[in-house]
């Protein structure tokens, strides 16, 4: 492929507009490289695009318009380009949507900015001295970096911008302007290692090796929390830095955790970049340039930072890779864990997936040599692994509103009189998931969608799950008028905390959930709080599950295991399973000896019997062989398919087109479940028809999911969405 284009050659652009073509342009003046991000002219408007090859000449040279620049970023590399590529194929998505992904990031066509910083001269001292200098002087001789901006000096000194500016003038500081998107610090991969033991060098060295080779690896660490999985992989990032590489590390609920980027910043001595949502964009806008240009070594992002155009990513981490969240099911649908491997493997590097419960998909690829395995057995150090027994629910006296049984009730007063911290995790946000008129037995439900309203106390309102609306409460039913019979059935984290007051009234209690906090921030500052022991019960959603490190926990009571393993979803018992290890994994992570007990009404429950034993391996074997039986994923694939439209009749209409002819899936020897109204019939007013494809494991499946659905025409406001590797099935 030609690498660079004279002005006036023929290029073919993929733009970040919705065409699902290459479109054909001019080189602008001066030429482009392939891979070069251009400004390009489409009707009155200005888009970009980037250059993916030689024009494809359906159209004559003088039709043509110039693209009109160059934007000032690195060319996307090849790699880069083949990865996006892959991605689409794989998702089934055009290009450009792909390409957007990679694109969000503020101004990027715009040149870079500069910003004034200030350094102390060497001879402070020969200057007169007042209060106000002194401090100043004091706090930019301790301050980490020598170069601040004067916002960063106000903070660190509690002086005025008016000194800041006077000892300027003096020439006590010395003013500079600098790029904005500036190199990152550089990281320090010998700065403070820590002493590995028997077990963490012997992994570490297996993936040193693989490190080595130079070419395309997937590791699966699995290790049970606090064994020192993140210890380990700091390691293999230091490998990487000692090679100039680049690192990407992945984390589920990245903009909640802070312990994370303080772990980094003692081993490598800096900060690393970072890319998520509560990134400000100026940082985003940073990290993507940097990124491009090298300047950044080591990132620490959420799944969208898969996206970032490294130049020479030489290895990614994907924490808590069995993590949902790494699944996007809206825009573009993909697993950021598969597309890391899949960039891994574009990039011909290394992939490390950590995880105490592996998802069963990375599980069989490791039990069949896809990946290579490497486990460490044993928490660090004193830690154990916590005790963990079953409340037979059947055997307690629980009322119709209360949750918390006698005995986990005895077990969290023990607790309390040690002084040590209890965890009580329900999955189910707000105060009450339904809300039923006694009078009628209507179900307050959306207006929107086909869902129930929860009740949210702390914001005094009902809310959709779906669709985020929210409604006031209502005192009478809006179905059959009648005043004071509506009642809540069921708990949620609220509404167990007002039981845990009540049984425990001298306890500090909180509640975790991420719609209680205003912000990300609030969260950490609660997570932060709990770490330090400020509390004394942690109610909690999925939340907790996430890799904090609350030193005091002693015991985990988890209020209802049944609620997961409701249901005929797929992955329901696997769900179940990851969550309340992970959840239970939380008590006892420094030397205490942690409890977990787990109220159940269905204690010889396989799933129940399999976390009570604790034999990971034992359930990993059974789960694949159901699965296998099944033909289901791993083993098999599915691909779930969505029509939608604000008209039933018209989303049905076409669904039964798309049924009667299947040919290009019958071929794969796929077949075809549905079309069926979808679990969740209606979201946002769109009436949504479910497909389900059942496909033995074959190359041929994309292309034959597109040459089937490609016989529906897409008009007015019907839509139709494919799910490869559908994790949720609503
Ligand atoms: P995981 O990621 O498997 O949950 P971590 O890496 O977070 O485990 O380790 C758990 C705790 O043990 C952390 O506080 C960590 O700093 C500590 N730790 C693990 N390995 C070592 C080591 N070799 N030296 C000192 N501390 C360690
Ligand atoms: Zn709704």
């Amino acid at each position: 492929m030609r690498e660079f284009y004279n002005e006036n050659e023929r290029i073919a652009v993929v733009t970040t507009e919705p065409f699902a073509r290459l479109l054909d342009y001019l080189a602008p003046e001066g030429g482009c490289k392939i891979g070069s991000f251009l400004i390009l002219p489409l009707g009155k408007r200005k888009v970009m695009g980037v250059v993916w090859g030689p024009g494809e000449g359906q159209y004559e040279h003088s039709k043509l318009r110039n693209a009109i620049t160059v934007i000032d970023a690195p060319p996307m590399s090849y790699s880069m380009r083949k990865f996006l590529e892959a991605v689409s194929d794989y998702t089934i998505t055009p290009l450009n949507l792909i390409l957007r992904l990679c694109t969000r990031v503020p101004d990027l066509n715009k040149p870079s900015v500069t910003q004034k910083v200030f350094s102390l001269v060497s001879n402070h001292s020969d200057f007169k001295k007042t209060p106000q200098r002194d401090r100043l002087i004091s706090a930019l001789s301790k301050a980490n970096k020598n170069k601040l901006t004067i916002k960063e000096i106000v903070n660190i000194s509690g002086v005025s911008t008016a000194v800041i500016a006077a000892a300027a003038r003096a020439g006590i500081l010395n003013e500079e302007l600098i790029l904005r998107d500036s190199p990152y610090p550089v990281l320090d991969p010998d700065f403070k290692p820590k002493k590995l033991n028997p077990n963490q060098i012997n992994v570490c060295e297996t993936v040193k090796d693989l490190q080595r080779q130079n070419n395309f690896s997937a590791i699966l660490l699995q290790g049970v929390t606090g064994s020192g999985k993140t210890e380990v992989y700091l390691e293999a990032v230091a490998n990487a830095l000692r090679k100039g590489e680049q690192v990407l590390v992945l984390l589920p609920e990245i903009a909640l955790t802070s312990e994370f980027f303080n772990r980094v910043k003692n081993r490598f001595g800096e900060n690393p970049a970072q890319w998520h949502s509560g990134a400000t964009l100026a940082e985003r806008r940073r990290v993507w340039k940097m990124v491009a240009r090298g300047g950044a070594k080591l990132v620490i992002g959420a799944r969208s930072a898969l996206f970032l155009p490294f130049m020479n990513l030489g290895l990614i981490i994907v924490d808590e890779e069995h993590d949902h969240s790494y699944k996007q099911e809206d825009g573009v649908i993909y697993n950021a864990r598969d597309m890391a491997v899949l960039r891994a493997s574009v990039e011909r590097s290394t992939v490390i997936l950590a995880s105490a419960t592996p998802s069963l998909e990375s599980w069989v690829n490791a039990k069949n040599g896809k990946y290579n395995h490497v486990r460490i057995h044993e928490r660090y150090g004193e830690a154990t692994l916590p005790n963990l027994s079953a409340i037979d629910l059947r055997k307690e006296n629980l009322k119709s509103d209360e949750w918390i049984s006698d005995s986990l009730e005895k077990s969290i007063t023990e607790c309390l009189q040690n002084k040590e911290q209890s965890l009580l995790f329900l999955n189910r946000r707000g105060y009450s998931p339904t809300t039923v008129c006694r009078a009628c037995g209507n179900q307050i439900s959306c207006d929107e969608c086909d869902a129930r309203m929860v009740e949210h106390r702390f914001i005094n309102r009902l809310m959709c799950h779906q669709c985020g609306n929210t409604k006031a409460m209502l005192d009478k039913c809006p179905s059959c008028g009648i005043k004071g019979k509506l009642a809540v059935v069921g708990p949620g984290v609220e509404r167990l905390a007002e039981e845990a007051q009540i049984k425990f009234p001298k306890a500090k209690i909180s509640v975790l959930s991420s719609d209680l906090h205003g912000s990300a921030k609030s969260i950490k500052d609660e997570i932060q709080k709990i770490s330090e022991g400020n509390t004394d019960i942690i109610i909690g959603t999925q939340l907790v599950a996430k890799g904090h490190n609350f030193p005091k926990l002693r015991l985990v009571g988890v209020i209802d295991i049944d609620i997961g393993l409701q249901g005929s979803d797929l992955r329901a018992a696997e769900r179940t399973y990851q969550l309340v290890r992970q959840v239970s994994g939380r008590a006892g992570r420094t030397d205490n000896k942690g409890r977990a007990l787990i109220q159940t009404y269905q204690p010889e429950h396989p799933v129940v019997e399999a976390i009570l034993r604790g034999d990971d391996e034992e359930f990993w074997v059974s789960e694949a062989k159901q699965r296998e039986l099944a033909s289901m994923p791993p083993f098999g694939k599915l691909v779930g398919i969505i029509i939608s439209s604000s008209n039933f009749e018209r989303a049905m209409f076409s669904a039964n087109q798309l049924k009667k002819n299947t040919q290009a899936l019958d071929i794969i020897g796929a077949s075809v479940y549905g079309p069926a109204p979808a679990p969740i019939a209606r979201i946002k007013r769109r009436h949504r028809i479910r497909f389900l494809v059942k496909s033995p494991r074959t190359p041929g499946l994309q292309d034959a999911v597109r040459k089937w659905v490609a016989n529906v025409s897409l008009k007015g406001d019907l839509r139709l969405s494919i799910d490869i590797d559908p994790q949720s099935f609503y």
